[in-house]
């Protein structure tokens, strides 16, 4: 298993008791990559043992408070851990003016440098090379700009000479989105597919008028992107029936799974 994901975050605006807002972990051979970073999302690391030290990078889809309010929290505590890497971070160009008021009132005592690279694209664009994955943005249909992150495995030529059937994994995070035609080109053939479902399909109309998707469209999205698993969330707070979501997304795409908060998968 080279990907692990660990969903810490799966309501939508407003963090309810057993739901934290949008947070999710991406670890590759062992590297960490945080998606979104949604109030509450350095408890949600503890719990799930993630260490605030082996994060190489965040990425952050959208200047909005459920995506990114726990940012300056993480960053406060990387400091208090002695943190000496630099921390990339990549984010709508707005990020830059969030962070520099972060640095201009916590940050000068910082152990280490925050590396702000702002996105801006309206096609799909390498942003970041690890050792093990490449990272691309590429542009969601939100009520503001607003990004999705795929994450596409490196394979050396050893590994193809060690293993040539070998297949590299990938992985596509579409937060906050309406759906649009081109989304499943972005994600084209992506193992496991996270998409937002914030609402059932009866409330189409107010998914729409709020720039989100139904469970229906994340679901007829990872159909046409041939995706090989769905994972939704981004929950709104009303809803309660589970089974009733994922059955939703079912009956377009059977591979589905309604996340919950610390749910980890494999791949
Ligand atoms: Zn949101
Ligand atoms: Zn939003």
């Amino acid at each position: 298993m080279n990907f692990t994901l660990t969903i810490m975050g799966t309501a939508s605006a407003m963090p309810i008791s057993d739901r934290n807002p949008s947070a999710q972990m991406l670890a590759v051979h062992g590297r960490l990559f945080l998606l979104d970073c949604g109030e509450g999302t350095q408890q949600q690391m503890r719990r799930a043992h993630l260490a605030f030290l082996k994060v190489e990078a965040i990425f952050i889809s959208h200047i909005h408070g459920d995506h990114m309010f726990g940012l300056f929290g993480l960053l406060n505590s990387m400091t208090m851990y002695g943190r000496t890497a630099d921390l990339y971070i990549y984010g709508p160009r707005a990020l830059g003016s969030v962070l520099n008021f972060y640095r201009s009132f916590f940050g000068e005592h910082e152990s280490y440098e925050i590396k702000f690279v702002p996105v801006d694209c309206r096609e799909p664009q390498l942003v970041h090379t690890s050792k093990w994955v490449r990272v691309s943005a590429f542009p969601l249909s939100h009520k503001i700009e607003c990004y999705g992150y795929r994450f596409d495995e490196i394979v050396t030529d050893r590994h193809w000479q060690e293993n040539p059937a070998y297949h590299p994994k990938s992985y596509a995070y579409c937060s906050d989105t309406t759906p649009f035609p081109q989304l499943a080109e972005y994600v084209r053939g992506v193992d496991l597919l996270y998409h937002e479902a914030t609402y059932p399909v009866e409330m189409a109309d107010k998914a729409a008028e709020r720039g989100h998707s139904t469970t229906a469209q994340a679901a007829q999205c990872a159909r046409d992107a041939g995706a090989g698993r769905l994972v939704i969330g981004h929950y709104s707070s009303r809803i309660k029936d589970f089974d009733a979501l994922v059955q939703e997304c079912r009956e377009v795409f059977p591979e589905t799974v309604a996340a919950q908060d610390g749910d980890v998968f494999d791949f």
